[in-house]
């Protein structure tokens, strides 16, 4: 083996990821060539000193700044959608003259039902009683 190819291999066989015949191979090559075994024993080193470190102590402005920044893009993006103000005027605006012509229509048909049922009394107060009350529905009603 040569000591590129066994170089690539220094940091899995530090990791204990290789196994089989490349680690036996890999093995072999460290008892007889002191460059490589110089360069493992230096990963090694690094590895067991990386595990040894206590993980970095986070700052406290950091936590708060990243929280308040995680709050600012909820708020922005997440969320219950809404109709922008303008969309919720119109729909406003609208609910008006639909409740408005809702009353002017519910008023006016109330007028011709409660003309046509006096029309109708009319009628039959003059045929029953002969009554003169002709005319009388167009006096009350503006015709
Ligand atoms: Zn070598």
């Amino acid at each position: 083996m040569k000591c590129n190819e066994v170089r690539r291999q220094l940091v899995a066989l530090a990791d204990g990821r290789l196994g089989g015949s490349q680690r036996d191979s890999v093995l072999a090559h460290l008892r007889e060539c002191a460059g490589c075994r110089e360069l493992m024993r230096s990963l090694e080193a690094d590895a067991t000193g990386l595990r040894q470190d206590e993980p970095p102590e986070v700052p406290p402005f950091l936590t708060t700044r990243i929280m308040a920044r995680v709050r600012e893009a909820a708020g922005t993006s997440a969320g219950p959608v809404r109709a922008p103000v303008p969309a919720r005027r119109l729909i406003a605006t609208a609910a008006v003259i639909l409740a408005a012509t809702g009353i002017w229509l519910g008023a006016s048909l109330g007028r011709v039902i409660f003309r046509q049922e006096f029309e109708y009394h009319d009628r039959v107060a003059v045929m029953e009683c002969g009554l003169p009350l002709d005319g009388l529905a167009n006096q009350l009603f503006g015709e």
